[in-house]
């Protein structure tokens, strides 16, 4: 049989961001290379801060040609604190990314094994397993770099708007039936609102129980932003699904990413009809760029998300296995304690780190 072959733009990005790219593809490659039914080829789109420093643009029509031909996008971290553009906004593709290619669902999974790293207390037998939904092209960023500001005020608008907030809920009511069929949750969605301080919170309620009604077999419930932020800290086992506006996704996903040990470890992945990014939630953290000290492991997660995406939409099942091979190697990895960058409290180099998750990778082929 002929495998499926898929091409992947890489956006390698600022600050560790090539330091993370590139033991990613390492796995990639070691990964489709020992299997028949795929293979990857990767292709460089350059971008972000640096590149806009050396050559006045930070996002060049050739590489969002490149984004758009690829059959998914891996992105690293785009963006440096001391790079701006003229009017003192922070350089960010990945937002121009997900506007472009109308990428609305941003999906952070938080996942602690058991035993996993967290700084919550949890019971031995507990594990924390949920995912969180951010609409991600309009909600509060939706004046984003154009708000106006005078003097005497500055304005930025909210945009909720039917069209997305339906794709968007039946984007998370099919993850909650998808986790249910894989064993991975109850088949809940929980909408994260301020519905009883904003008219437009009370309209995207009122689309996500319109939805809600069509898929009766995924039960639904909704919960104020605020409240939300307090059981996320007290009681995160009990989320299955959760979907939300921009601006608080962006917010609790940070949250998800503290319950999980850090930012080191948090993937994510921005989703669309057509096209999909994935990229770590971290930034491109320039105070550790260029020390070989980056955690790479929440790139490799994205890239288990990439997996995952591509087995699904194209039916190639070896894809979903190395996905979790992945994933679970990873999730090894920290639980056991070993071979842990710094941001871990561990002592190993980025390479390092990589090299023991490669060599179980490929023992586990074997
Ligand atoms: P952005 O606004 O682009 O998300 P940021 O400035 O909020 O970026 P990061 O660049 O993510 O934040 O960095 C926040 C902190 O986390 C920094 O101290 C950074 O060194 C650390 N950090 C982020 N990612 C990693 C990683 N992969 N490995 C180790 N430390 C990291």
């Amino acid at each position: 049989m002929m495998g499926h072959h898929f091409t992947i733009a890489v956006f390698e990005g600022d600050g560790i961001g090539p330091e993370i790219t590139a033991p990613t593809i390492e796995i990639l490659t070691k990964l489709a290379g020992t299997n028949r039914d795929y293979d990857l080829t990767f292709v460089n789109a350059p971008a972000g801060a640096a590149h806009y420093a050396r050559t006045g643009e930070s996002l060049p029509a050739e590489s969002l040609r490149i984004a758009g031909e690829a059959d998914a996008i891996l992105l690293s971290a785009m963006g440096l604190p001391d790079v701006r553009y003229p009017d003192g906004t922070e350089i960010s593709p990945q937002i121009e990314l997900r506007k472009h290619f109308g990428l609305y669902a941003g999906v952070r999974p938080v996942r602690v094994p058991v035993g996993g790293v967290t700084p919550l207390k949890m019971a031995k037998d507990q594990w924390i397993d949920f995912v969180l939904i951010r609409e991600s092209t309009e909600g509060l960023f939706f004046t984003q770099g154009t708000g106006e500001v005078s003097h005497d005020e500055a304005r930025e608008t909210l945009r909720i708007t039917r069209a997305v907030s339906e794709k968007l809920f039946a984007f998370a009511f099919k993850m909650a039936a998808d986790r249910k069929a894989y064993g991975r949750g109850p088949g809940r969605v929980t909408c994260v609102d301020k519905a009883n301080v904003f008219r437009a919170f009370a309209f995207f309620r009122g689309i996500f129980n319109e939805v809600s009604a069509q898929n009766p077999d995924i039960k639904a419930d909704s919960a104020y932003v605020d409240a939300t932020a307090l059981w996320l800290v007290q009681k995160p086992w009990d989320f299955d699904v959760l979907v939300t506006e921009n601006m608080f996704g962006d917010i609790l996903s940070d949250l998800g990413a503290g319950l999980m040990g850090g930012l080191g470890l948090a993937p994510s992945a921005d989703i669309g009809d057509e096209y999909a990014v994935f990229q770590p939630c971290h930034g491109s953290a320039p105070d550790i760029a260029g020390q070989g000290k980056a955690n790479p492991f929440a790139m490799f997660l994205s890239a288990a998300m990439m997996l995952d995406w591509l087995a699904m939409k194209h039916n190639v099942p070896a894809m979903c296995k190395d996905a979790d091979l992945l994933r679970l190697t990873v999730e090894a990895q920290v639980a056991a304690g070993t071979t842990l960058t710094p941001d871990l409290g561990g002592t190993a180099t980025t390479q390092e780190a990589f090299q023991a998750v490669a060599d179980i990778l490929c023992a586990g082929r074997k």
